[in-house]
């Protein structure tokens, strides 16, 4: 890159845009500038690489959720200048770290199954993957979350008020969407998602709905202003938030528009060599072009879409329509909560969509056939069924139609295979694959922890280890070396205090650097188990007032969480663990020995800061309930170590750093089956009445301890625990919880020791980098070669 020139850029951009030299400029036009001109720095090679990719198989991964965060940053670093820019920045005055906060996040996702959706975009990319990712263009991305009086209250997101330089809109690629009561544009935005170390740019296309005409002239002449943009107002409803609310029918029809609207474009986009009939191509043909990645149930109205275009559109038979359908999608499964298995009623369906219908209800016949012919009775064929109860289960229909079905981590898949989904596994038993999770090393690590990562490159001698994360395996031998454990906790602690220096800017609370950071951030849900973790706190509060010499290292609890607007009771956990930070931030006697904060709006650029400075990593969900979490390995990765139960990928995480440098604890997935087969079941009121320190921290819920501002919220909770059963085993894993943390404490006091255990962590975690995951996507699914750009 030469300076000169980009310099010359982005004043080109400052002056065009806003009509400023860069001096003049407002932090946010410098930020639109820069992004702009190093932009123009790709696009070249965006587009050769689009010639390139076209040429040969590609895959498509289409997903409801992308959780990209900032661009700026990622950006730089992956196009290796992220140095450079910082200085020629310095030359004229500009703190790059300045602009880099100016960004909005990209929030288009709740969690980790987004999260993984921008992963696996940042890793197809430095993998030299023909992949293009697939999604809606929400105009409002997921809500602000702020804390008031310690409970979540939502504001709207508007990530787009600066602009979004980083995407190309392009209207020549628009396409029709049609539904059954109106039609609307599907207009794409292309963003560049640039590689780490070599010249292919991918593209992440999102869809924006647009009415068809921008208002009606006759209603506006009419002087009926309301009517004369109502088509526009339907139109850009379908892109304007993920997940609305759908407690009552008119939510729920939205919803379900926006699926089709994101299958319906993405397809007719895919396939347009074909149906515009540019490409002579074999339909038997259509498996060895395409892959299609389902990112769990939401896209997979595009199996019957793609029938209906091949069909309707091609004249292609049904039975050829269908069998290519089986040969292109493969469907990932993220989940083994049946509330999040998709089913739609079939009278909605046939609402929005009829010709749909009409091939959802084929595919069922004909799957009946198929299963009679193999032997199966009418009781057994009426679990498989596409359509049940008048609803279609989109999992049944992504089971029975796609080639392939992956779980998220080896314990998940066993699960799916052993229990959840044992009799399409029986069924279907080459379909099942398992494609443990990873997370990208250059956002993760490269990016977030330049201290560390400048470390890693001094000791292993090359920054390889930034597209090649195996590599780092070769910290291991620094294990006894003082020079390298002392510069590593030197690291850690410099990264706590920039995250104290940024929780008292932003949040107002004052944390000790020289605390063990123990952190919890992750969607705010009660298998997620936040719950047991604040009960924990307060025993310990309890015992520290009780006995002030209580031998613990000075403590920082941390907590990061956005809660579903309509989850009640996920609500009054934040409003819970408040309580609790007031309760304990404001008693001066304990001497600030231990302080809890909730930090507000965690999102992507705040997990960034939180990741690199934590020493535990809490993990202790429900054994069996989460299929993977990749938040437990950007943690790992930055040499915090796993408190966990044995579940999702923290099985995996152990097997590769060994137990002895993490702290397991909890009841295994065998174990919570057992006590659930027993004749009287789990009895969560006899752990309750046999521990007295546990019966105090959850009567604190109904004995007036706390006030819920008398919404009746904790008194919920308690329920949820005593009456309701305990459904996530909370108190049943209680004690082996305050065992393990003692543990903790123990070990923390052995700071040598400590930092040999964090090495260990960084040292083995190179599994998962998304780049691993996304190859073996590549070759174990799709069946596709990387391609490089010369
Ligand atoms: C990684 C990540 C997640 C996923 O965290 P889990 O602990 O795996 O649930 C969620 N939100 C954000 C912002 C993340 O970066």
């Amino acid at each position: 890159m030469n300076k000169q020139e980009l310099k010359n850029n982005i004043n080109r951009y400052c002056k065009v845009k806003y009509g400023k030299t860069i001096s003049e400029s407002k932090d946010y036009e410098i930020f639109n500038a820069l992004s702009l001109a190093l932009l123009e720095e790709v696009v070249d090679d965006w587009n050769a690489t689009k010639k390139l990719y076209s040429e040969q198989k590609q895959a498509f991964y289409l997903s409801a959720e992308y959780l990209m965060g900032r661009a700026l940053g990622n950006n730089l670093i992956s196009m290796g200048v992220y140095e450079e820019v910082k200085e020629l920045l310095q030359e004229l005055n500009i703190n790059l770290n300045q602009i880099e906060e100016i960004e909005e996040d990209a929030g288009l996702g709740n969690g980790g199954l987004g999260r993984l959706a921008a992963c696996f975009m940042d890793s197809g990319a430095t993998m030299n993957i023909p992949l293009q990712g697939y999604g809606i263009r929400y105009s409002n991305g997921l809500f602000n979350q702020k804390i008031v009086d310690g409970a979540q209250v939502e504001e709207i997101d508007t990530w787009l008020k600066y602009g979004d330089p980083w995407s190309i809109r392009r209207e020549d690629e628009a396409v029709v969407v049609d539904f059954k009561d109106y039609s609307v544009k599907a207009v794409p935005y292309d963003m560049p998602i640039i590689s780490y170390g070599s010249k292919n740019i991918n593209t992440l296309r999102l869809w924006q709905a647009e009415p068809l005409v921008e208002f009606d002239f006759d209603y506006f002449n009419a002087q009926d202003y309301a009517k004369a943009t109502a088509m526009k107002n339907k139109a850009e409803d379908i892109s304007r938030v993920l997940y609305p609310n759908d407690s009552k029918e008119a939510g729920k029809l939205l919803r379900l528009r926006q699926q089709y609207f994101m299958v319906s474009a993405s397809l007719k986009d895919i396939l347009a060599p074909v149906l515009k009939g540019e490409e002579k191509l074999d339909v038997k043909d259509l498996g060895s072009k395409y892959a299609v990645q389902l990112n769990d149930t939401h896209p997979v109205l595009a199996i019957p879409e793609f029938i209906r275009l091949l069909v309707d559109e091609r004249g292609v038979s049904f039975e050829e329509a269908r069998a290519a359908a089986q040969k292109v999608f493969a469907y990932t499964n993220h989940t083994i909560l049946a509330e999040a298995l998709e089913k739609w009623d079939v009278k909605l369906i046939n609402k929005l969509f009829p010709r749909l219908l009409e091939i959802i209800k084929e595919l069922d016949k004909l799957f009946i056939e198929e299963l009679k012919i193999a032997g199966y009775t009418k009781d057994q064929i009426e679990e498989f069924r596409i359509i049940g109860n008048k609803q279609v289960r989109m999992a049944n229909l992504a089971i029975h139609m796609g080639f392939a079905v992956n779980g998220v981590a080896a314990l998940h898949t066993e699960i799916l295979k052993d229990t959840e989904l044992s009799n399409w596994y029986k069924l279907y038993p080459n379909k099942f694959q398992n494609k443990t999770n990873g997370i990208t090393p250059r956002r993760w690590v490269r990016l977030c922890n330049q201290e560390l990562s400048a470390f890693i490159t001094e000791l292993l001698g090359t920054e390889d280890w930034v597209k090649d994360l195996s590599k780092l395996k070769g910290l291991e031998k620094y294990i006894n070396e003082d020079r390298v454990l002392n510069r590593l906790t030197a690291i850690k602690k410099t990264k706590k205090e920039q995250l104290v220096a940024y929780i008292k800017k932003v949040e107002g609370v004052e944390l000790d650097p020289a605390s063990l950071f123990d952190i919890q951030i992750k969607r705010l849900h009660e298998y997620k188990r936040q719950l047991l973790n604040a009960f924990y706190i307060l025993d310990l509060y309890y015992r520290l007032k009780e006995n002030p010499s209580l031998d613990i290292p000075k403590v920082s609890f941390i907590f990061g969480a956005k809660a579903f607007p309509g989850y009640v009771r996920a609500k009054a956990i934040v409003k819970f663990i408040g309580e609790i930070a007031k309760l304990i931030n404001n008693d001066a006697s304990i001497n600030g020995k231990m302080k809890v904060i909730f930090v507000e709006n965690y999102r992507v650029s705040y997990a960034e800061k939180l990741f690199p400075a934590a020493e535990i990593s809490k993990q202790i969900s429900t054994a069996g309930k989460e299929a993977s979490g990749t938040g437990n390995m950007k943690f790992m990765v930055n040499g915090a170590l796993t408190f966990g139960t044995y579940d999702g990928a923290n099985v995996e995480i152990v097997q590769e750093a060994k137990e002895e440098n993490n702290f397991i604890f909890g009841l295994r997935v065998e174990e919570i089956e057992a006590i659930q087969g027993l004749e009287e079941g789990y009895i969560p009121e006899a752990y309750y009445e046999a521990q007295k320190d546990l019966k105090k921290v959850v009567d604190s819920l109904i004995d007036g301890t706390f006030s819920d501002g008398g919404t009746g919220e904790f008194k919920d909770l308690y329920h949820s625990l005593i009456k309701e059963g305990d459904t996530y085993f909370l108190l049943a894993d209680f004690k082996a919880f305050k065992e393990a943390e003692d543990k903790v404490f123990e070990a923390y006091k052995d700071q040598r020791r400590w930092a040999q255990m964090s090495l260990m962590n960084i040292a083995n975690a190179g599994i998962f980098s998304s780049d691993r995951t996304i190859m073996q996507y590549a070759t174990e699914i799709w069946g596709i070669t990387p391609i490089t750009l010369k």
